[in-house]
C-alpha cells in the first residue's frame, strides 16, 4: 500500500491533504480513533496534545460530513481557548483544502460581528470556545438543529477553567440524536463524570505516554548549538567504549544520512552501522534490523517512522539526535532502550529551536529530563550563518504558534547582515560574532 492512511476508509481529497500535510503514517491515536469514528461511535480519548489527536477526530469528521450542505452546522468542536480554536480551525484548513466544507472559529476577546456574518452565509463545522458559542446562540445567531457530530476537546482544561456550566447548556440545546467524542489529556473523577452525562456507550481508547517512560531508563540531555557539535559530540560518546548497542534517532531521512556519512568510518567502522529510512528498500531494513539485532552490527541510525513497530530488545543507548515534532515518539523512542529490566540510557541533543519541543515532552512525561554540561573533550564549534537563521526562523514559527499575533523577531535579526556575509562560506569558527552563542550556551546550562 502506498499510503498508510489508505487502510482507513477515507477519500482520495482527504488522502490527497494528508499527504501535502507531510503525514506518512497514523499515529497510534488516529489508528484508534479513525475507524470508531467513520462507523460513528461515541469516542473517550485520552491523548495529549503532540499525539495527533486533532487529526485524529478532523479525519474521519471531515470524511463523513464531505460536502457543504446546508447553512447550519452539522459538526461543533468546543475547545478551552481561543488559540486552540484557532489551531483546529487551522488543522481543518489543511485537511478539507480539497473539499467545499465551510468552517470557521468562534471565540471572544473581539467583536462577534464578523463572526456573525460568517456563520450567516452557511457553516458545516464550527470552533469555538463555550463561552461565545453560546453567546452567539442565545442572540439565535447559531442554529443547532442540524447538528450531527460534537466534539469537547482538552476536556480536562474546559472544565479547570469553569467552562462545565455552559458546557451543561450547551447540551441542553442541541439535539440528542448525535455522535460525540470527547477528548483529554487527563482523565480525573470529574472528567469520567462529564463522559458519563456526555457520551452514549462509548468506546475508550487511550495512548499513555507517560506510563511507558521506563524507569530503568536513564534520561539526561545536552544542549548544544548546531548539528556539526551534535556530531562531535556523537564522536565523544562513541570514543568512550559505553555504546554497545546504539539506535540514533532522526527526524527526517535526510538528518539520517547525515548522520550515518559522518560517522561511517571516522566513527565506527563501516562493517557495524547502518541507515534506516522510508527510501531505503524493504529489504535493506529488514537486513539491517537482522543485522542489529544478532548483534552484527551496533549502530541503527533510524527516522521515528522506519523505526516504528520494530522490536529490539537490550539496546543499551537510545540518541535522540534531535528532538521529535511528534511528541509521542520521545517515549518511543526511548522505550527501546531499558526494555525487560535491562538498565539503558537516553541521551537527547536539543539546539536553542528545540527548546520548545523539549518543554512540550517534559510536560507530557511529566518530568524535566536533567540537562548536563557538553564534556570538555567535544569540539563545540560555532554556527554557520544559515544554521543560525534557520534556528531564529524555527522560533519565530513556534511563538506565532503560541500567540497568533506575533509579529515576529526574525525580520530584525536580519539588520546583523554585513557580519553574517564575513561568515558566510568560512567556517563560523572564526566568526567573533558568534561567541556570545557559545557563551550563552554555557551559561544556560549551569
Ligand atoms: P496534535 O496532537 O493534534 O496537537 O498534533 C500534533 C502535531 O502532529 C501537529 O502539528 C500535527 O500536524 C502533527 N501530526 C498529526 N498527525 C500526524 C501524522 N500522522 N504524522 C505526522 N504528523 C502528524
Amino acid at each position: 500500500m502506498e499510503n498508510p492512511f489508505e487502510i482507513f476508509d477515507l477519500n482520495r481529497q482527504l488522502l490527497n491533504a494528508i499527504a501535502d500535510a507531510g503525514y506518512t503514517e497514523p499515529t497510534p491515536i488516529q489508528e484508534k480513533a479513525i475507524p470508531l469514528v467513520l462507523q460513528g461511535h461515541d469516542v473517550l480519548g485520552i491523548a495529549q496534545t503532540g499525539t495527533g489527536k486533532t487529526a485524529a477526530y478532523l479525519l474521519p469528521i471531515l470524511m463523513k460530513i464531505k460536502y457543504a450542505q446546508g447553512k447550519m452546522p452539522r459538526c461543533l468542536i468546543f475547545a478551552p481557548t481561543r488559540e486552540l480554536v484557532i489551531q483546529i480551525d487551522k488543522a481543518i484548513t489543511e485537511l478539507a483544502k480539497y473539499t467545499d466544507l465551510r468552517h470557521t472559529a468562534i471565540y471572544g476577546g473581539l467583536g462577534p460581528k464578523t463572526q456573525i456574518e460568517t456563520i450567516q452565509q452557511g457553516v458545516d463545522i464550527i470552533v469555538a470556545t463555550p463561552g461565545r458559542f453560546m453567546d452567539l446562540y442565545l442572540r439565535e445567531e447559531i442554529g443547532v438543529k442540524d447538528l450531527k457530530i460534537m466534539v469537547l476537546d482538552e476536556a480536562d482544561k474546559m472544565m479547570d477553567m469553569g467552562f462545565m456550566p455552559q458546557i451543561r447548556k450547551i447540551l441542553e440545546v442541541i439535539p440528542r440524536k448525535r455522535q460525540n467524542l470527547l477528548f483529554s489529556a487527563t482523565f480525573p473523577e470529574k472528567v469520567e463524570r462529564l463522559s458519563a452525562e456526555f457520551l452514549e456507550f462509548p468506546t475508550k481508547i487511550e495512548v499513555t505516554p507517560q506510563a511507558t517512560t521506563a524507569e530503568t531508563v536513564k534520561q539526561r540531555m545536552f544542549e548544544v548549538p548546531n548539528t556539526q557539535t551534535k556530531i562531535n559530540i556523537l564522536k565523544y560518546l562513541f570514543s568512550t567504549g559505553e555504546m554497545q548497542k546504539t539506535i540514533i534517532f532522526t527526524r527526517s531521512k535526510e538528518v539520517a544520512d547525515h548522520v550515518y556519512n559522518s560517522m561511517v568510518q571516522r566513527i565506527v567502522p563501516f562493517s557495524k552501522i547502518r541507515v534506516i529510512h522510508a527510501n531505503k528498500g524493504q529489504n535493506t531494513r529488514i537486513n539491517s534490523m537482522d543485522a542489529f539485532r544478532d548483534g552484527n552490527v551496533n549502530v541503527l541510525v533510524a527516522t521515528d517512522v522506519a523505526a516504528r513497530g520494530i522490536d529490539i530488545q537490550e539496546v543499551s543507548h537510545v540518541i535522540n539526535f534531535d528532538v521529535p515534532l511528534i511528541y509521542e515518539d520521545y517515549v518511543h523512542r526511548i522505550g527501546r532502550t531499558g526494555r525487560a529490566n535491562q538498565l539503558g540510557e537516553a541521551i537527547t541533543f536539543l539546539t536553542i529551536a528545540e527548546e520548545y519541543h523539549i518543554k512540550k515532552i517534559e510536560k507530557i512525561i511529566r518530568m524535566e529530563i536533567p540537562r548536563e554540561d557538553i564534556p570538555t573533550e567535544v569540539d563545540v564549534v560555532n554556527t554557520s550563518f544559515d544554521e543560525r537563521q534557520a534556528q531564529l526562523r524555527e522560533i519565530d514559527t513556534q511563538r506565532k504558534k503560541e500567540d497568533p499575533t506575533f509579529q515576529g523577531a526574525f525580520h530584525e535579526k536580519k539588520v546583523h547582515k554585513p557580519v553574517a556575509k564575513k561568515r558566510s562560506g568560512s567556517p563560523a569558527k572564526k566568526s567573533q560574532s558568534h561567541k556570545p552563542d557559545k557563551k550563552r550556551n554555557v551559561s544556560r546550562r549551569k
